[in-house]
């Protein structure tokens, strides 16, 4: 028999009420298996842009890349079909499920270029469909059939540089929407076991606990790490209590920084494109209503106003102590602007470069007794309470004081973090060799 490599992409399938595009993959793992198809890659969990306005969540993309024999071809093509259209939340408004079967062994550059620019900003659907004519490739869309972008930049993702891993378990459908039940304290020891090769299990600040989402969506738990060993041992680590359904390890691009591109000078940052820029504050920071710091920061090209939300933790309090003239490195999501709010990056990190000398302004003490003297009204001099002395001449004394702040990186608290945002902990453990096919491990799903 010959055998067939099949890339198979898929994308918006769910709503914010219902469902989730990596439950659709879950099912196809268990259904292509019954088909005798081989796995050539986990399942790979493409996260694109995470400040495109058209996403449910956390945008997300799926690739399921198999061998199968040529005679199956069809078959498979349909059960994928099907599973979409089951399982897709058909009657929302915003779902357009998007499906794409690249029938190649190596993804071309033009794909792989067209994943980078989803991942990193914004793409067109034209784009997309001049890509899948000229590669012979098949596209089925449902409604709009937007999901065919995200269907075809995760094909085109085959992470072969930094990349992580997540095994995801999902819930029994009796119990969609209800609280999920786990042992919060297991989750605990899995995560001091773990880590760091694990991460994100449980908030540092808060003592949160992390791996389970908390929408109405099939996702029990995930847990990510750096291996697919790793994840496997967390998981067995951990106890539910309630029934899962199913679970499957995929490799993903969370915490790899993917989505952030260096910009030159602040003027070229657009409307949702993500970025890292440098630049001086220009004013000290402000709070605003719900606890919010906005600073502005300028190059010689122009002025960019950030943003570091109340539950962003330690990277708002770092913002709120910065002073104007600290040259410093932002790196977030662009927000566009809005009536009353100019363009806004929202932070996801902060590294203080160059701190500033912090100058505060005090009356003098008096020349006889010491003692701080009182204003007495602009330009008009000052006096002297305790022995009655006036000084027309004297003026503020200025006197440099030590920053609370050390130069370094900031990154929002893990409770606040994107799917994509590198946490502390991977720093050093960036991934630089190519996957190799031939390294999946026994037991990567169930069933
Ligand atoms: P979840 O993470 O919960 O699975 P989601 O947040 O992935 O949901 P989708 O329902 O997949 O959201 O919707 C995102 C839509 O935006 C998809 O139709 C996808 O094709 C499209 N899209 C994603 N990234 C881009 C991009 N960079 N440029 C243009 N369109 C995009």
């Amino acid at each position: 028999m010959a055998l067939q490599q099949l890339h198979i992409g898929f994308d918006d399938t769910d709503s914010p009420r219902k469902g989730c595009t990596t439950y659709v993959a879950a099912l196809l793992v268990e259904k292509l298996h019954k088909l005798g198809a081989q796995f050539t890659d986990y399942p790979n969990l493409i996260r694109l842009n995470p400040n495109v306005p058209w996403k449910t969540r956390g945008n997300g993309a799926l690739c399921l890349r198999i061998k199968c024999d040529e005679n199956v071809v069809g078959k498979v093509k349909e059960v994928v079909i099907d599973a979409v259209e089951e399982n897709a939340d058909l009657e929302y408004k915003g779902t357009d499920p998007g499906i794409v079967f690249f029938a190649r062994v190596k993804i071309p550059k033009e794909v792989k270029t067209f994943a980078k620019n989803a991942i990193t900003g914004v793409v067109e659907m034209k784009t997309a469909l001049k890509i899948l004519k000229r590669f012979k490739a098949e596209a089925l869309g449902f409604k709009s059939g937007r999901g065919i972008i995200g269907g075809l930049a995760a094909v085109g993702e085959t992470l072969q540089g930094d990349h992580t891993f997540e095994i995801i378990t999902y819930r029994a459908p009796e119990n969609y929407g209800l609280k999920r039940k786990i042992e919060e304290a297991s989750v605990v020891e899995m995560d001091k076991t773990t880590a760091p090769h694990t991460f994100n299990n449980v908030d540092p600040e808060t003592g949160r606990i992390l791996i389970t989402p908390r929408g109405p969506d099939p996702i029990l738990f995930g847990i990510r790490g750096e291996s697919p060993e790793v994840v496997k041992k967390a998981f067995e680590m951990v106890k539910p209590l309630e029934p899962v359904e199913r679970w499957v390890i995929f490799r993903t691009n969370h915490g790899t920084d993917a989505h952030l591109k260096r910009v030159k000078q602040l003027s070229q940052i657009k409307p949702y494109y993500p970025v890292v820029a440098k630049g001086t504050v220009a004013a000290n920071p402000k709070i605003i209503p719900r606890r919010h710091i906005i600073f502005s920061i300028e190059d010689e090209s122009g002025c960019v106003d950030c943003a570091a939300y109340a539950p962003t933790g330690n990277l708002r309090k770092v913002a709120s102590k910065l002073v104007a003239g600290d040259y410093v490195e932002v790196y977030g999501g662009i927000r566009p602007p809005s009536r009353n709010r100019p363009l806004t990056i929202n932070l996801e990190k902060l590294r203080l470069l160059k701190l500033a000398p912090q100058m505060v302004y005090h009356n003098p003490t008096c020349p006889q007794c010491g003692k701080r003297l009182k204003s007495m009204g602009r330009s008009k001099g000052y006096r002297c309470e305790k022995c009655g002395q006036r000084f027309p001449n004297l003026s503020k004394v200025v006197v440099k004081i030590k920053r609370k702040l050390k130069r370094g990186l900031y990154i929002t608290s893990p409770r606040s973090q994107r799917h994509l945002t590198k946490p502390l902990v991977r720093y050093g453990m960036e991934k630089r060799q190519s996957f190799s096919v031939n390294e999946l491990m026994d037991g990567w799903h169930f069933p």
